[in-house]
């Protein structure tokens, strides 16, 4: 089936055009500063060379009519096109799993948006163009927490006053379930149904694990949104709450000031002092930088805390998976990881570590406790898979 899968934000939208019988990925793309100037379309074909397009890219709609319009141009017949994938940030309490697009579906990404207002209004405007541009195509909508949300309620609930959470549907949703749903499918294939509890370490600029048992999760480290949890790119995680107070009392900082400090300025980005990116981080404690030095320690501390902490939910894990950037490039912050677990059970083979391949392979030693694979993530083909199984005939 040819499905188009949309990733839309507030001033960006992502593409791709994939066939999913074949997996073979005809076109993919990304449309960047929707409304602002300077607007441009980074596309893509059949793996070919990157080539930026500077368009005028007014709004979402405008956007999305140079993508078909692109795909057209590149001799792919969009009229083929047989149903679209949307991801949306937050599927709240309606989305459990993938749901074919109505008025009514529309209605609850919308109604869920307050939990995620920067990216759930973007993403209903832009199925709801889709919708109106093209008629006979059908639209699904894949939430990013929904692989989350069958999770214990001892791991979801928080300690809060009951009127107030119920109110607020304040709870652990989580986030990245597209991709650990993806890696738990992906690995029980790859092992033949021997794996029984998984931690999926999904590692990039954003970064959460997932707890996952015979297919379900049990626990996660994001929470009411992507800022709980690891040290990411430019998120600081998990801290006392009670720094946010204290930030706005003490500090003079204002609440959106806390939200894009905590969000946007800090992480491993703060840390360093050098980057957000793990590759300038590791050049920059290859050179002696204590700074860096410092961020990759206390990358591997949080991590394998957490790990732990997974692990824990399930009383122990069989499996472990790196995935995303960090996790499928670099065997650096693997191998820091790993040692930090070898207490429980976890033996890296160092060499079978370095070795770059963009296809699923297990990275521990024969006599680990748990097996180490390293299992490139797709979350579109997983979006695209959704698609065929409530579209397709
Ligand atoms: P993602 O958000 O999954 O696209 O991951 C992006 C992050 O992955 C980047 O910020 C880098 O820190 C990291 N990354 C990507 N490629 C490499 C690499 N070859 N070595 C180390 N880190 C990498």
């Amino acid at each position: 089936m040819n499905v188009l899968v949309i990733n839309a934000g507030s001033s960006s939208l992502k593409y791709q055009l994939l066939d999913t019988k074949t997996r073979q990925v005809f076109a993919k793309g990304n449309c960047e500063r929707i409304g602002i100037d300077g607007s441009f379309i980074g596309h893509q074909e059949n793996d070919g060379e990157k080539q930026k397009l500077e368009v005028a890219l007014p709004d979402h709609k405008t956007a999305i009519q140079h993508v078909f319009k692109i795909l057209d141009e590149a001799g792919f017949d969009t009229s083929k096109i047989e149903g679209i994938g949307h991801r949306v940030v937050q599927g709240g309490w309606y989305f459990p799993e993938s749901k074919v697009v109505t008025d009514e579906t529309l209605g609850w990404a919308r109604e869920v948006a307050p939990l995620a207002p920067l990216h759930n209004y973007a993403e209903a405007d832009v199925i709801q163009i889709c919708r109106e541009l093209f008629p006979s195509i059908g639209n699904v909508i894949v939430a990013d927490t929904s692989f989350h949300y069958n999770m214990p309620e001892k791991a979801w609930r928080y300690a809060l006053p009951r009127d107030v959470v119920d109110k607020l549907h304040i709870r652990k949703y989580g986030a990245h379930g597209t991709s650990h749903r993806f890696i738990w499918k992906t690995t029980n294939e790859f092992l033949d149904g021997d794996v029984h509890k998984l931690v999926s370490c999904h590692l990039g600029s954003g970064a959460s694990l997932a707890a996952i048992q015979d297919g379900r999760v049990m626990d996660t480290t994001m929470g009411l949104t992507p800022l709980d949890g690891l040290i990411m790119g430019t998120r600081c995680g998990s801290v006392d709450p009670a720094t946010v107070f204290y930030l706005q009392r003490v500090g003079g900082y204002t609440v959106d000031e806390v939200d894009t400090m905590m969000n946007k300025q800090s992480g491993l980005a703060a840390l360093s002092a050098v980057s957000s990116d793990s590759r300038d981080i590791e050049e920059g404690a290859e050179r002696g930088d204590e700074n860096c030095k410092l961020a990759l320690e206390m990358f591997y501390y949080r991590t394998s805390q957490l790990v732990a902490e997974m692990a824990q939910s399930m009383h122990g894990f069989d499996t472990m998976v790196f995935t995303a950037g960090i996790g499928e490039n670099s065997d650096i912050m693997r191998l820091g990881v790993a040692k930090e677990l070898e207490w429980l059970g976890v033996k890296i083979d160092e060499e079978a570590n370095k070795v770059r391949s963009g296809e699923p392979r297990v990275i521990s030693a024969p006599d680990s406790r748990v097996k180490v694979l390293v299992v490139p993530t797709n979350e579109e083909l997983m979006i695209a898979m959704d698609v065929e199984e409530l579209l397709g005939k």
